[in-house]
């Protein structure tokens, strides 16, 4: 699988991020639509994209409404995946007529949490996880052997060991550095010793930083403190692809 990163830093774009958007070109997989989802149109390569939203907030669903440049002058079909609530989150907040003038042209699917489903030859699994809110959709993709697990917005700890154990690759939130491992806590979000010891602890193949606080820019640092514990590790940055 080919795992291409369009969007890679938390809430707000910074100089040298847009936000969560990851895509399985191949698949046509593409994990949260955050302001990164525009990037989406140059990757297309089937005949219908599917996008699995973790949460609503918004530096994960705002890219929903760049989907008239995406499929323009494409013949693709967009479904969308996500937790209860999507089809009224989606069709009476991000699409209410006095935010955006048309309705949105994909279908709003329901994940029931737990039941996996396929899409294509792609399994994919579900488990909530703790966020401010209704919480936080993690997703284990799963095709040929091989895995990928993609978990944001939620404080690491070894309640996710099960659902994530021995994946190939592991995409994680890293909202902070260890110089705000309290302060991340307290928001519910992770920080770089904490992602690093949950992947080294869960057996995972190699492990990619995500979701970064976008006040900073430069997130040399973050590597730096996750590799002392888990060395197979490296920080998303848009434009990064990964085949595993
Ligand atoms: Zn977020
Ligand atoms: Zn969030």
């Amino acid at each position: 699988m080919r795992v291409k990163f369009l969007g890679t830093v938390g809430y707000h774009p910074n100089e040298v991020g847009h936000t969560s958007c990851v895509m399985l070109p191949e698949e046509g997989i593409v994990l949260d639509a955050g302001s990164g989802f525009f990037r989406v149109a140059d990757e297309i390569m089937t005949p219908k994209i599917e996008i699995l939203l973790s949460h609503f907030h918004l530096d994960h669903t705002v890219g929903l409404s760049y989907w008239i440049d995406v499929i323009y002058g494409k013949k693709v079909d967009m479904n969308v995946y996500g937790m209860y609530g999507l089809i009224e989150c989606v069709n009476d907040h991000l699409f209410q007529g006095d935010l955006f003038p048309l309705p949105f042209p994909g279908t709003l699917n329901q994940i029931i949490e737990g039941l996996d489903f396929n899409l294509g030859d792609v399994l994919v699994k579900t488990e909530r996880f703790l966020h401010a809110g209704k919480g936080v959709l993690g997703y284990r993709l799963e095709k040929d052997g091989k895995s990928v697990c993609y978990v944001t917005d939620t404080m690491a700890d070894r309640s996710e060991i099960p659902f994530i154990g021995k994946c190939d690759l592991l995409i994680h939130e890293c909202y902070f550095q260890n110089d705000m491992a309290a302060y991340a806590k307290k928001v519910m979000h992770s920080y770089t010793g904490s992602v690093a010891q949950l992947a080294k602890d869960a057996d995972v193949g190699q492990l990619v930083l995500f979701h970064m606080n976008p006040l900073q820019t430069d997130y040399s640092e973050f590597e730096s403190e996750a590799k002392q514990i888990f060395p197979d590790t490296i920080v998303a940055r848009d434009g990064l692809e990964i085949s595993i």
